[in-house]
């Protein structure tokens, strides 16, 4: 099975991206890829936006199918009630299975009092915090986390892009250092996927696309690289699986 662990749906204001339910879905229906956690593009920073995509993520997955979660995409700046007011919603209510941080977009450096926040109630709910890194150093430098990551070991943290190519080793190392650090390699090159596999192996790393028409381009990468069937499986959807909690 085929889990993507990093899709977007929505507008987004800061990149001028857009992504909706029917390219999804072809998308996933195209590649074989059986579901995917489902978080908001980057919305205006309002509140009411953050809720209003949120409720469309949620209506996106029931009608998907069983296989689409959401993961809530709240700016860390709002006031901390109304951050952990929305979290708390998303997940006790509409099933979400993780929060997101995007430095760049935020303007949250992943180490501040306000992302401390995140994490403290990513650990009450229970859920993985998921958080952008590569473009937007040096907020978004997966070294901002190495202060964090042994402060909340409770949380599982995954490191969306692996650092991208410029900043791989830095992920790179917290994901061999942390046991709750996992990584979601989406866009890195092959070679440093190759060093991943070598090093932290297929239990901590996750298929995602962060775009679905990229969803091919990152398969080829896994099914080059990883002969046996259940590391294969291990990478697709089950590193997915184990760290969201999702139930399959
Ligand atoms: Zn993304």
């Amino acid at each position: 099975m085929i889990i993507d662990a990093h899709a977007h749906l929505g507008h987004d204001y800061v990149f001028d991206e857009d992504s909706n339910e029917q390219e999804l879905l072809e998308y996933y229906r195209q590649f074989g890829i059986a579901g995917a956690i489902v978080q908001p593009f980057i919305n205006r920073p309002y509140l009411e936006d953050t809720r209003e995509i949120h409720d469309r993520i949620h209506a996106f997955c029931k009608k998907a199918g069983r296989y689409f979660w959401g993961m809530a995409s709240i700016n860390p700046h709002f006031r901390p009630a109304d951050y952990e007011k929305e979290a708390e919603r998303c997940v006790r209510k509409l099933g979400y299975v993780a929060l997101k941080i995007t430095p760049i977009a935020h303007a949250a450096h992943p180490a501040n009092e306000d992302c401390r926040f995140v994490y403290e109630v990513a650990g009450k709910l229970k859920v993985p915090v998921m958080i952008h890194t590569g473009m937007g150093i040096p907020f978004a430098d997966p070294a901002s986390l190495l202060e964090v990551v042994g402060d909340f070991k409770d949380v599982k943290f995954v490191i969306a892009h692996a650092g991208s190519d410029m900043f791989f080793q830095q992920a790179l190392y917290l994901a061999r250092h942390f046991d709750n650090v996992y990584l979601e390699p989406s866009w890195i090159n092959i070679m440093n996927i190759r060093k991943a596999l070598e090093t932290v192996g297929p239990t901590k790393l996750m298929f995602s696309s962060d775009q679905a028409i990229n969803a091919p381009v990152e398969l080829v990468k896994y099914r080059t690289l990883i002969q046996d069937p259940q590391q294969l499986e291990r990478v697709l959807s089950g590193t997915a699986i184990e760290v969201f909690n999702l139930q399959v």
